[in-house]
């Protein structure tokens, strides 16, 4: 055992923590779950914890079933919303096979590839996340067949005395006490929307904070008789809800993406970064965007995305390099806006991290920035100059993605399989449906 992994086990007798739990990751980032008594905790560090692969989304087929789960002593943390007696902790873990490889079903796996590969390059890469959400009254529709949000109010409203106010309140308090460290919140345009920026930290960290976040916000939602959703678009008339990363790589001390002497404060290497993005993204949307739905978002206004295209400060943009001010060399990042809120962080991370990497190494050109709002242009502008559209549908993104050598190689041929046959299924259930909209248009039409 080592340092970290016996500081974990003293906690967990000085604070006389009752119940342990061991989360980890299917391929569409659902968030599993099992709680050891805390006298297993060391033979789970040192020998893992057997489970039956077979059952999880993805991981394993049923003749090749038996896994283990490896806690990482790095993320143990209490969980507050447990309660002061008899405390529950959690920490992630890494999947390893029988004898003791990392598996190739782990998804957290899959991005610590590509962090050891920046890490052979020199860098080190840290991302900061915009998480959007919806703030409802109840899971259930109302009578009007719509969700029901919990309030009328619109960018940065403060409501006094309204619910999302303390919600908000309460949920960063929380996050706050697991170590998670929040930057900003407020209220989104959307009635009933939030949004909640966590503070910059290494990428796997992150990615981490990010499943710990949607439970927060379900657990706080839930105590305040409320429900939220991370759905990328649950209404057609309000903006979807997505997850802008803001990245940047560091080498040593330095910011690799910063550089005094350009217009923009930008690196050859920043500028390789986003070209990367920038080629990839079309490739990767079936990840970025996994669900039917996440399309909604992004081909119905409201700010997300639709084409591949960069500028400064420009907000239609697929990427966007937020102006930062010379004496904050340091905080120089490259902002992608191609995420929606309930994509699985660590494949999602290890996708465009790994595509802004290729740019590094390939040198890749940067096409012109985009001065315009991409979406207001006529389709023959954005043919010349170069704004590619993102896939309409999860189909089209499936297509890319199946084509696809470096989708492949970065998630390994299990992952990528196993999330393909999982997302292919989800389509053929969705084609064969009638929806509400179709017998509204055409029912009495013809
Ligand atoms: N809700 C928008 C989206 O889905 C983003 C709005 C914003 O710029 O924060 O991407
Ligand atoms: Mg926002
Ligand atoms: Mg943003």
């Amino acid at each position: 055992m080592d340092r970290q992994q016996d500081a974990v086990l003293r906690t967990i007798e000085d604070r006389d923590v009752r119940f342990v739990r061991l989360w980890f990751t299917d391929v569409v980032g659902t968030l599993k779950s099992v709680a050891l008594a805390p006298a297993e905790v060391e033979s789970a560090f040192t020998e893992g914890l057997g489970f039956d692969g077979s059952s999880i989304d993805g991981y394993t087929r049923i003749s090749e079933s038996d896994m283990l789960l490896q806690p990482d002593p790095a993320t143990f943390t209490i969980l507050p919303w447990r309660g002061e007696q008899g405390q529950t902790s959690r920490m992630f873990c890494d999947l390893l096979t029988p004898d003791g490889a990392p598996a190739p079903a782990d998804p957290r796996h899959a991005l610590r590839r590509v962090l050891e590969k920046a890490s052979d390059m020199g860098f080190s890469c840290y991302t900061h996340p915009e998480i959007e959400f919806y703030l409802l009254k109840s899971s259930e529709l109302g009578p009007d067949g719509q969700p029901q949000p919990v309030d009328t109010a619109g960018y940065f409203d403060h409501v006094p005395g309204g619910e999302a106010q303390d919600f908000r309140r309460d949920a960063v308090t929380m996050l706050e006490e697991m170590g998670i460290s929040v930057e900003f919140s407020h209220h989104e345009n959307g009635p009933g929307q939030n949004e909640i920026d966590l503070r910059a930290a290494d990428a796997l960290t992150t990615a981490d904070n990010i499943m710990t976040f949607r439970t927060v916000v379900k657990e706080v939602a839930a105590q305040q008789g409320s429900y939220a959703t991370f759905m990328p678009k649950p209404f057609a008339l309000h903006p979807g809800s997505g997850m802008h990363t803001h990245f940047s790589l560091f080498e040593g001390d330095a910011n690799a993406f910063y550089d005094p002497a350009d217009e923009f404060r930008l690196s050859k290497t920043g500028r390789s970064f986003i070209a990367g993005l920038l080629r990839h993204s079309e490739e990767i949307s079936a990840v970025t965007h996994q669900f039917v739905n996440s399309y909604k978002r992004l081909w119905g206004g409201g700010e997300a995305p639709s084409y591949v295209s960069w500028g400064h400060n420009n907000r239609s943009a697929l990427v966007r390099v937020p102006l930062y001010k010379p004496d904050k060399a340091g905080s120089a990042r490259i902002e992608y806006r191609g995420i929606d809120a309930s994509a699985n962080p660590y494949l999602t991370y290890a996708l465009l991290l790994a595509a802004g990497l290729k740019g590094i190494e390939e040198g890749y050109e940067l096409p012109e920035p985009a001065s315009d709002d991409v979406s207001a242009l006529s389709p023959h502008e954005r043919r010349v100059l170069g704004h590619t559209p993102l896939p309409g549908t999860l189909h089209d993104a499936l297509r890319l993605a199946e084509d696809s050598e470096f989708v492949a190689s970065v998630l390994g041929e299990h992952v990528f399989d196993a999330f393909l046959r999982h997302k292919r299924q989800e389509w053929d259930d969705y084609r064969v449906e009638v929806t509400p909209y179709e017998l509204r248009r055409y029912l009495s039409a013809l």
